[in-house]
């Protein structure tokens, strides 16, 4: 299911004030609390949905996150814990009632007791990155060594221990209610869950006390691959700040045009073109290959048209085992201007019988041939 707009959850325009949310809130906690909603799951999931949009909307950081990014922004400062996910959890919700409603409902059921979620990580963002690649370095494979630029911790940033949840990433609250004292906790509100903030960051560095530097990543490609595939190198993009996950690096790969094969899938095309008298007399000539020039030989009479197919001479599977093939197409290269010597030659030729087409059952035709290139 996607996920509601958050302004949408609570009924309020985007520029409502805090005590325009609070009060929606109020409305929607009201009317969908689990109390006057017994056995009814939609009521628990619209109140947990109200509570989280308005745990953020509440929350100026994350508000401002939010309105920039949506819930993809959500996710992120997240991390393993909180939400995203699957949303709040009864004892976030109970532990925010304090603040809405003074009191009146907090702690007034469920057990209580500590949710144990710890602090919460940050994931540095990814990084992406193109490489072009050669049909030879896709065919065998290649080693590339890359040069981004990350964000990583600034040499001499300090950080110091959140003075409100003692590092701890949440607080708890004690309240007293008519069946005794209830305890819940939720991620700490001065640091976000984190249990730490930034102490000591060096000129020249983002509010993270990050800095951008220059970094070389060997990254090996597998043969095979296709352009606009890309690959993840796990947690090589921008560090996590306040000592969180790096991110990944994505790599984009291009595939540069070959001045002289064709790829089609894991089958590379060749264009061979041989003179007449090659044809009839049959020549030896080099081809190339993705590992070097390969020497084929062809027959007396080779016929215009023919496929020669070189086996595994193609690109290795990237998904499976095998290797496509090299086709080489064989075209006879009719000149255009000749000699009148020459020209008395082939007058010659013209004359003689051998020099007559004659296609017999040898010779498959071009629907033949393609017929049996995709069998
Ligand atoms: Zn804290």
């Amino acid at each position: 299911m996607a996920k509601r707009d958050y302004y949408e959850v609570l009924g309020v325009g985007k520029g409502a004030t805090a005590e325009e949310l609070k009060k929606a809130y109020r409305k929607m906690a009201i009317k969908f609390h689990p109390d006057k909603n017994p056995d009814n799951p939609n009521a628990e999931a619209k109140f947990k949905e109200a509570a989280e949009a308005y745990e953020v909307l509440s929350n100026a950081d994350k508000k401002q996150r939010y309105d920039q990014f949506g819930h993809a922004g959500m996710g992120g400062a997240a991390g393993g814990g909180g939400f995203g996910g699957g949303g709040m959890n009864m004892d976030d919700i109970f532990s925010q009632f304090g603040d809405v409603f003074g009191g009146a409902f907090g702690g007034g059921f469920g057990g209580g007791g500590n949710r144990g979620g710890g602090r919460r990580v940050f994931k540095g963002s990814n990084l992406r990155v193109r490489v072009r690649l050669s049909l030879e370095d896709i065919a065998n494979g290649v080693e590339k060594k890359l040069k981004i630029k990350r964000l990583i911790p600034a040499e001499g940033l300090t950080y110091k221990t959140c003075p409100t949840c003692k590092g701890a990433g949440q607080v708890t609250r004690v309240t007293n209610t008519i069946l005794g004292q209830m305890q819940t906790s939720s991620a700490c509100p001065t640091c976000s869950g984190l249990g730490k903030s930034v102490d000591k960051r060096p000129a020249g560095t983002d509010a993270n006390g990050m800095i951008r530097k220059e970094d070389t990543v060997s990254v090996k490609i597998p043969a095979g691959v296709v352009d606009g595939m890309q690959l993840k190198v796990t947690g090589k993009g921008n560090a996590g700040p306040m000592n969180g996950v790096n991110g990944d690096l994505i790599v984009l790969i291009e595939e540069e045009k070959h001045p002289e094969l064709e790829r089609e899938g894991n089958n590379l095309h060749y264009e061979l073109y041989i003179s007449i008298p090659d044809a009839v007399l049959g020549t030896k000539v080099e081809v190339p290959t993705v590992s070097g020039k390969v020497r084929i030989s062809l027959d007396a009479g080779t016929q215009s048209g023919k496929i020669l197919r070189l086996r595994n001479k193609g690109i290795p599977s990237l998904e499976s085992y095998g290797t496509g093939d090299l086709l080489v197409h064989i075209n006879v290269w009719t000149p255009k201007n000749i000699s009148s010597d020459q020209k008395k030659v082939f007058e010659n030729l013209k004359k003689q019988t051998e020099f007559e087409p004659q296609p017999g059952k040898g010779d498959k035709s071009f629907f033949d041939r393609v017929k049996e290139m995709f069998n």
